[in-house]
This record gives structure tokens, C-alpha cells and sequence, in this order.
């Protein structure tokens, strides 16, 4: 409405009662006027509410650097984790930190805020009142960029009707809160999208809504915002289970545990898939294995070794389970007899690790299955060993023919695995007694038939996630297999020195941490289990 329409002057009265009409319906309309003008202007001073024109501005704000900086010490017991957040604490004022992980304001008096801190969160109210929260105040939280780090100082209380939106069935009453690290305005993934299963996406679809699929190479980009999703957040915390108890277990058992270098004289083992470098003017490359140094470490007395460490492997290949770099995790042992000894750890340490992630990993393995639906592995208590002669002779009955002397390719490794599934009822078993030609130099030969090793393989759900073997420990037989496998013997000789002085018959294994991790938690892809994949094409972020 114009201001000369608010000036127009009223229609001149023709007769009495038709001027009262005409004067009321003016006064009406100068009325109604008058309101929006000043509803207006309410609104104008609300979205102008000035910080400085506030007595309660210190109760919120972006905490300045200077006191972030480690200005004052606090008594960190005084702050509550979201997760303990219950009932319990009703009407107690609490402090929590987390993400802003969503932000809803409802109208200019009142916003709500998720905060999330470690997977569980609890929804907050920034409610103007007078003298404790002002409008101010709500449109500081209004404005917090998503995913920004938060300080909420309030009132726990119990709401009636159940929180949809949150994990802790209470709400806070929010009296101060403070930026501790905004995020940008726009993130480059969202985190919704991230978090969405492909059921989800599909379903939608059909329903005729077109939902975002974050692909995986977007999802590596920014993977800092992707680890933050629930499914991520399971399997790196099933990831540190898994690598714990393989530590636990071994110790218990008299392992020790080593570290062995990562950078290695020559040419490793040898073969294409070595990262070369330059050591101080002398060609060196990077750790294929610890496989030469653990056994020099049984030679040096140890007994029984393991180590938890980094593996370099210049894979040309792009598969679904090669990287560039994995985490090792690498057994040694003396054995006495026979290399049974060495299966038999396999075989209580994967049952053990097993049960170990069932039991304490519900919650983590819950979060994966629901974005990377899965069903729980099958394996059984005493781990089923088969020999490779038994392996090819399953597939040759199911019409796969195999070259004897030759290696399973993947495809024939998981018909066999959907064999021993439907044969004896578990995703995780043992296949023993390799052929020589597909082996390691240093892998025993078997003593009735020099065709074979005695040698394994470890199987998840058709696919390898351990090797392992009985190792020649009689250095001139060791340097006639190393010499027949091609290998230039002058590059490994203090390796096959260290057998000269005594050795003890050993053997061992090596597993990959983001394989075991994958396989349980029937994943299609290794860079979903590794924190920063490296592969062919890939070493950034
Ligand atoms: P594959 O036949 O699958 O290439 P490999 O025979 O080369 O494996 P080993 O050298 O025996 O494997 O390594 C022992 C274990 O290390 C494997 O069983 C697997 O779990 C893991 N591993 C090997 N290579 C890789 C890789 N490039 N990326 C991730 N894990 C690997």
C-alpha cells in the first residue's frame, strides 16, 4: 500500500447513514494499515537485533581464538558426553560439546538444534525468554553453519512424546551456546546423502524421487565428512577391534611383538610391485612385507613374533580388494613338528576375533548393515581344513576345471567358497597344501611330494585374506629355491645368513587388516575399510 493511498482523504458523505458506513470501513482500513506498519517494522528491528544492544551477549558467540588457545585449564568431569545424556539428569544444567547437526529455526523466538558428539545425538531448544535467552541469542543459533562445533550449556528435560529426530530421549533447554569451529556454509557432501543405503535411494526412486547418491571417488575426496557418517564410524571402530584382538590374543599366547623397517636394501622379495626409492644415493625400496625381517627375528631368539604394521605394494591392478598400502598383520613361530602349528593359531585367533566383534561390536556392525546391508558370517568352531587337491577336485564335481598345478583365479576362489558354504556350512575356512609353483621361494616344500608346499590360504566369504606357510630354514636349500625362483640370492644374502648361524623349523602368516574387515562385514570394496586408500590411482588426501 502506497503512503498517498494512506493520505487519500475519505469519500465526501452523500447521505448520513451511508457516511457512517463509509467513515467505519475507512477507519477499518486505516486500522489494518496501521498494523502491517508495525508488524513491519517488528520485523525490520528483529532481523537488525544488534549483539551490542544485548545484555545477555555474553551467554553466546564464536569463542575467540585467544581463548581456544589453551588459556585456561577446566575440569573437563564438569562436561557430559550426548551419549550419557538420559532421564537421570533431568532439571540439571549439563555442558555438552558436539556437531551442529542440524539447525531448525521456528520463527524468529525459537530454534532447534541436533547435536551430535560420537554417533549419538540429542536435540536442543534455543527458546527466547525473557532475561535468559534473547532474540539475539536465537538467531546466533539460527545461523550456525551445519557440522560446526558447538559449546551447549542448559537444562535437561523430559519430553512427553518420545524424540524422533535424535538418539537420547531428552531435550535441552539451551542458556548459553558457543561457536567452537564454524563449518563453511555449504559442505561438498552432505552429510544425509553420505549416510544413504542404495535400498534407500532405490525405493525412492520407484516411489518417483530422485534422491543423491554420493559416489565413491566424491566420497574419497572429502573423506574427513565421510568418516563422519554412522556406517563409517562402525567400520573403523570395528577396524581398531579387529587389531586389538589380534594383539590381545597373541600376547596372551607369548607373542612379541616387533617393528620391523619399512625400508628395505635392493629389491624386497623382488617382483614389479615394489615402490623404489632412493636411500641416500643407494637403491632401496619400500616393505612388500616383514616377511624376510620376522623370520630373521626368529633366528634372533624371539620365538614367537607379530607385528601390526604397513605394507607397500605397487599393485598395477584396480580391483575391489588390491591397495597400494595396507595394514599388515604379520605372525612368526617357531614351530615343532608341523606346520598345523601354524593353522592351529589361525584357527583360535580368527574364532576368537570373531566372537570377540559379535559381542562387542553390536552397535558398530548394526551401523553398517544398515547403510551396507549384511548377513552375519557363518564359521564354525573348529575351523574346517581342506587340502587344495580336495579345493580342485570340489570344483572339477561342480563342472570348474582347474589347472592342478596352478592358482585359483578370484572367480574360481568364490564358487569354491559358495561350495564349502553349502557343503559344510561356513564363509571362513582353511585350504592347505599350495602347489610349489604358485608359492613364495621360501615356503617349505611338502616332504612326500615336492609338488606342493606345506602352505595356506585363509578364506572370508570366497575371497583370501590370509597367507601363510612353513618356511625353509636351511639356508643352501633356501638359496637353491630363491636361485630357481629367479631370485638375484646376492640381494637377500644376509637374510639367508642369518639362517646359517641356527634355525629353528617356523612358520607364520600374513593377513590384510581392510580385507578381514571388508569380508566380515560383506563389503564390496577395500577402500570402504581403509581410512586413506592408496591405490593405482589414488594417494591424496
Ligand atoms: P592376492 O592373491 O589377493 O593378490 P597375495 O597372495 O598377494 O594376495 P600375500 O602377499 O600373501 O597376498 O599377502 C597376505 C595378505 O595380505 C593377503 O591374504 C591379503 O589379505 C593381504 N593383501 C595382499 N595384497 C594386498 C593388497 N594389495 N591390498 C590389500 N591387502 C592385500
Amino acid at each position: 500500500m502506497s503512503s498517498s493511498e494512506f493520505q487519500d482523504p475519505p469519500p465526501p458523505p452523500s447521505e448520513e447513514s451511508q457516511s457512517k458506513k463509509a467513515a467505519k470501513k475507512e477507519a477499518a482500513k486505516l486500522e489494518k494499515l496501521r498494523r502491517r506498519q508495525e508488524l513491519a517494522a517488528a520485523t525490520s528491528a528483529a532481523s537488525n537485533l544488534s549483539v551490542d544492544d544485548d545484555p545477555l551477549a555474553g551467554n553466546y558467540g564464536d569463542v575467540p581464538l585467544v581463548e581456544l588457545q589453551s588459556k585456561t585449564p577446566v575440569d573437563v568431569s564438569d562436561w557430559t558426553r550426548v551419549e550419557a545424556l538420559d532421564a537421570s539428569l533431568a532439571d540439571r544444567a549439563v555442558q555438552i560439546r558436539g556437531r551442529a547437526q542440524t539447525i531448525r529455526p521456528v520463527g524468529k523466538k525459537m530454534a532447534f538444534l541436533v547435536v551430535r558428539e560420537n554417533g549419538f545425538t540429542v536435540q536442543c531448544l534455543v527458546q527466547a525468554q525473557p532475561d535468559v535467552v534473547s532474540p539475539q541469542m536465537v538467531k546466533f543459533a539460527a545461523a550456525l553453519n551445519r557440522e560446526s562445533i558447538i559449546d551447549v550449556v542448559g537444562v535437561v528435560s523430559v519430553p512427553a512424546a518420545p524424540i524422533k529426530g535424535a538418539t537420547q530421549q531428552v531435550e535441552i533447554q539451551v542458556r548459553k551456546l558457543y561457536c567452537v569451529g564454524r563449518a563453511v556454509p555449504t559442505l561438498p557432501i552432505n552429510l544425509e546423502d553420505a549416510a544413504r543405503s542404495d535400498v534407500e535411494v532405490e525405493k525412492a526412486l520407484q516411489a518417483g524421487d530422485q534422491l543423491v547418491r554420493v559416489n565413491q571417488d566424491t566420497r574419497l575426496n572429502f573423506r574427513v565428512l565421510d568418516l563422519r557418517t554412522p556406517a563409517n564410524q562402525g567400520i573403523f571402530r570395528i577396524q581398531s577391534h579387529v587389531g586389538n584382538a589380534f594383539r590381545q590374543f597373541l600376547l596372551k599366547e607369548n607373542f612379541v611383538e616387533i617393528h620391523t623397517p619399512k625400508l628395505i636394501a635392493g629389491s624386497s622379495e623382488g617382483g614389479a610391485a615394489v615402490f623404489r626409492l632412493d636411500y641416500k644415493g643407494q637403491p632401496a625400496c619400500l616393505a612388500q612385507s616383514p616377511q624376510l625381517h620376522k623370520q630373521m627375528s626368529i633366528c634372533g631368539d624371539f620365538g614367537r613374533v607379530f607385528e601390526i604394521g604397513p605394507v607397500f605394494r605397487a599393485e598395477d591392478s584396480f580391483t575391489h580388494r588390491h591397495l597400494c598400502e595396507f595394514t599388515g598383520l604379520d605372525v612368526e613361530m617357531e614351530i615343532k613338528k608341523h606346520y598345523f602349528e601354524v593353522m592351529d593359531v589361525v584357527d583360535k585367533l580368527f574364532v576368537a576375533m570373531f566372537d570377540s566383534l559379535n559381542q562387542n561390536c553390536k552397535k558398530d556392525l548394526e551401523a553398517v548393515g544398515c547403510q551396507y546391508p549384511f548377513e552375519p558370517l557363518k564359521y564354525l568352531r573348529n575351523t574346517l581344513r581342506l587340502t587344495y587337491e580336495e579345493g580342485i577336485q570340489m570344483l572339477k564335481e561342480a563342472g570348474v576345471e582347474i589347472e592342478p598345478f596352478g592358482d585359483l583365479n578370484t572367480e574360481a576362489e568364490r564358487k569354491l567358497g559358495k561350495l564349502v558354504l553349502e557343503k559344510y556350512g561356513t564363509e571362513f575356512y582353511i585350504l592347505h597344501r599350495y602347489p610349489l609353483a604358485v608359492r613364495p621361494f621360501y615356503t617349505m616344500p611338502c616332504y612326500d611330494n615336492p609338488a606342493y608346499t606345506n602352505s595356506f590360504d585363509v578364506f572370508i566369504r570366497g575371497e583370501e585374506i590370509i597367507s601363510g606357510a612353513q618356511r625353509i630354514h636351511v639356508p643352501d636349500f633356501l638359496e637353491e629355491r630363491a636361485a630357481a625362483c629367479g631370485i638375484e640370492v646376492s640381494t637377500i644374502s644376509t637374510y639367508i645368513d642369518s639362517f646359517r648361524y641356527g634355525a629353528p623349523p617356523h612358520g607364520g602368516f600374513g593377513v590384510g587388516l581392510e580385507r578381514v574387515v571388508m569380508l566380515f562385514c560383506g563389503l564390496d570394496n577395500i577402500r570402504k575399510t581403509s581410512l586413506y586408500p592408496r591405490d593405482p590411482k589414488r594417494i591424496a588426501p
